[in-house]
């Protein structure tokens, strides 16, 4: 079936990046550039930004973790500048890119091509009948969700472009706000958001699973606010983080965090390291099974043993994990027993004890296959 080409998206996206970028340049070379200029920029890149990938993405699309109504008003408000469609849309396409991920019915799948899942998927228009979103019961009864898909090419247009030009206009120079904090952010949050869906799915490294394409890429992480982690999101997607470890560059996680210190947020879904870990071991032991024929029986013994003991650590942390979690949930219900608290503290202990031998052992088992001398 021919695809029906949507020419407003084409044209839009055709001529925002060239008054974005040309534009913003040739005004830069003719008057200058202001402090107050890419510092404009900045903030609504920041605002703009994060409201997709902590509203649209990890919020609503994913249901990482819970949010107050003022929480999310602010994220439907912000992410509409965003202009890549309301929430509703958003989060039905991203749903679908995670259940049918590298397939046919993947809208931005990377087996077409990196330009087509980077930007030309959205040179036609989908083929759903209008109105149809059933992928997102829980979107459609969110009156807030339901009321800014009704706006939010209105509040994209009027405020994602009025308001940088109102800010300009306050320095005396409202044509330099609209190309800094309208177009040109308009342009720049565009193909970051898009580089999820191309470079992530295909550079990078796949600590995690490999059972799709999704990449972890950290330097995308920088641009993205923390979402080119893909590879583990793509495992874990309902984890309210991308990057998992405390150095790892991802911003959104860290402002999700913060909204729940704050009271704005709770029930941040979080993987449990045991279950984490287990699959990075399986990927490991992908690897040191592809190297096993080439080494001496004795040392592949060793390695087998040693592999075979890391996953039985994953499964005791597995164990002391879950029973961490009930006796906590049975301290926090009926509120006492310091007998509950210890015991559940000591096995948060053991469970963190497990997995760190665990990771022992499966390091040693790359060591000792570093150094196996080639078989013949
Ligand atoms: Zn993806
Ligand atoms: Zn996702």
């Amino acid at each position: 079936m021919e695809r029906q080409k949507d020419w407003t998206n084409i044209l839009f996206l055709s001529l925002t990046p060239i008054i974005g970028v040309f534009g913003t340049a040739a005004y830069a070379l003719k008057f200058g550039v202001e402090w107050w200029q890419p510092v404009l920029f900045l903030v609504s890149y920041v605002l703009v930004g994060l409201s997709v990938t902590a509203g649209y993405h990890r919020l609503f699309a994913h249901k990482g973790y819970e949010s107050h109504p003022l929480v999310q008003a602010f994220f439907l408000f912000f992410g509409a500048m965003a202009l890549q469609n309301s929430v509703l849309k958003w989060a039905s396409d991203h749903r679908t890119h995670h259940k049918y991920v590298d397939k046919d019915w993947d809208p931005y799948s990377i087996k077409r091509g990196g330009l087509s899942a980077h930007i030309f998927w959205l040179f036609y228009k989908d083929g759903r009948a209008a109105g149809k979103y059933d992928n997102v019961p829980d979107l459609l009864k969110n009156r807030l969700v339901m009321l800014q898909h009704r706006f939010s090419s209105w509040i994209g247009i009027l405020f994602g472009l009025g308001l940088p030009t109102l800010v300009g206009a306050a320095f005396g120079h409202p044509v330099a706000g609209l190309l800094w904090g309208g177009f040109l952010r308009i342009v720049v949050i565009h193909h970051t958001t898009f580089f999820v869906n191309s470079i992530a799915h295909l550079y990078g490294n796949r600590p995690y699973t490999d059972e799709n394409s999704a990449r972890d890429n950290w330097m995308l992480a920088f641009v993205t606010n923390g979402e080119g982690f893909h590879n583990f999101h793509h495992k874990f997607p309902s984890d309210y983080r991308n990057g998992i470890r405390w150095f790892d560059w991802d911003p959104t996680k860290w402002l999700i965090r913060t909204l729940a210190g704050l009271g704005l947020a709770r029930g941040l879904r979080a993987t449990p390291r045991p279950v984490i870990e287990r699959a990075r071991l399986k990927m490991a032991a992908l690897e040191v099974q592809s190297r096993l024929p080439d080494v001496p029986s004795e040392i592949r013994e060793a390695v087998r043993i040693r592999m075979d003991r890391a996953g039985q650590f994953l499964e005791r942390a597995v164990a002391h994990w879950n029973r961490a979690h009930e006796k906590k949930r049975e301290w926090l219900e009926q509120r006492a027993s310091s007998v509950r608290a210890r015991t559940w503290k000591k096995n948060l202990r053991a469970h963190r004890g497990c997995v760190a031998r665990a990771r022992e052992e499966w390091r040693a088992a790359l060591k000792i296959l570093a150094r196996a001398p080639e078989t013949a």
